[in-house]
């Protein structure tokens, strides 16, 4: 068939697939999103020969998890969170090894090792709501254990290799709570690389889970609408949120949740962004919803405040100037991006 097509009728093909307009996705310029040059070479995960040979590439890298905690490497250049396989195996016995793909730099994996291979240091604080004690591999001092989220906020690491650490964190989340068929409850095995888990016993295949959560400014004219939980620092305010229902389109969720949390009806939604958020394995859907009402009734269970913001109100928030206080999320959250997208449209 192509054999026949004219030159000009490719080039017709060819601008049909063009952009009609400059176009930069917002979804890449977001935390754990800018996965930049990772090719995940999904055709190839069920090929063991293939994945043998990346596995013994000497340019191969992989990440490693202690639990759901990155392990990374004091270097000379800098913090890294990259290392060959065998450096890896040295440092404790993988429970699961996944591919990630490959980049320009050559095969990317994922490990995940035993958390009881780190100790923590000092006594647990019986009045502390996150354990904020320091974890560290016995007789490792090059190695640190830092968890993704402050990662992401120190942005200290590439963006991308941020994004493959959501990718693996996601991932390997999945392995450490799937362990046993959810079909007939016998031990299930790795297979495809580390994208799926089969049950030798009931043959039954099981992929890894991603959990849709849709979050979203309702938007009356020159207004957002935003609110607070009881769990936010002081003066933040952020966009509603919440999960996709089985059966649900994303519209009707976004509808329903906008309704749930602050009464406020909403009719057209547009969508604007996502993020893979790997706490542990969401993904966040980002969008806008026009208001049909104006009148907030919040859900206290849910909500601590909810009001509707200007759009200099919100470009305050953004930059931290505004004059009672209030604060937008950090640019590792999608509502951010939300709010910055909005209050430049
Ligand atoms: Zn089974």
């Amino acid at each position: 068939v192509y054999g026949s097509l004219s030159t000009a009728q490719d080039d017709l093909i060819l601008e049909m697939q063009k952009p009609s307009r400059p176009y930069i996705e917002l979804s890449r310029q977001i935390p754990f999103g800018e996965n930049d040059g990772l090719n995940r070479l999904s055709e190839k995960r069920d090929d063991p020969v293939f994945v043998a040979a990346l596995r013994i590439d000497p340019s191969a890298r992989t990440l490693i998890f202690v639990g759901d905690i990155p392990l990374l490497r004091q270097t000379d250049s800098g913090i890294n969170p990259w290392f060959r396989l065998n450096e890896a195996e040295a440092v404790g016995t993988f429970r699961e090894l996944a591919l990630l793909g490959k980049t320009g730099e050559g095969p990317r994996f994922a490990a995940l090792l035993d958390e009881t291979i780190a100790v923590t240091e000092g006594e647990p604080d019986p009045n502390a709501m996150i354990d904020k004690r320091n974890r560290a591999i016995p007789a490792r001092p090059d190695l640190l254990l830092t968890d993704l989220r402050s990662i992401a906020l120190a942005g200290t690491l590439r963006p991308s290799w941020i994004a493959m650490q959501a990718q693996a964190k996601s991932l390997l989340f999945w392995h450490a709570s799937h362990r046993f068929c959810s079909n007939c409850g016998l031990p299930s095995i790795v297979a495809s690389a580390g994208w799926r888990r089969d049950c030798p016993s009931c043959k039954r295949m099981h992929f890894p889970r991603t959990d849709p959560v849709v979050i979203m400014l309702a938007v009356d004219g020159d207004r957002c609408l935003m609110g607070r939980s009881h769990r936010f620092g002081k003066g933040m305010y952020s966009a509603l949120a919440g999960f996709l229902e089985p059966g649900e389109t994303i519209e009707e969720a976004v509808r329903r949740e906008i309704s749930e949390e602050s009464g406020i009806l909403t009719s057209e939604v547009t969508y604007l962004a996502s993020q893979p958020w790997p706490f542990p394995a969401s993904l966040m859907i980002g969008c806008l919803a026009t208001a049909v009402t104006t009148e907030i009734k919040i859900d206290p269970s849910e909500l601590e405040d909810c009001r509707w913001f200007t759009r200099e109100e919100v470009l305050q928030m953004l930059s931290g100037t505004h004059s009672e206080g209030f604060l937008a999320p950090q640019k590792v959250a999608i509502a951010h991006h939300l709010l910055k997208a909005w209050s430049q449209l």
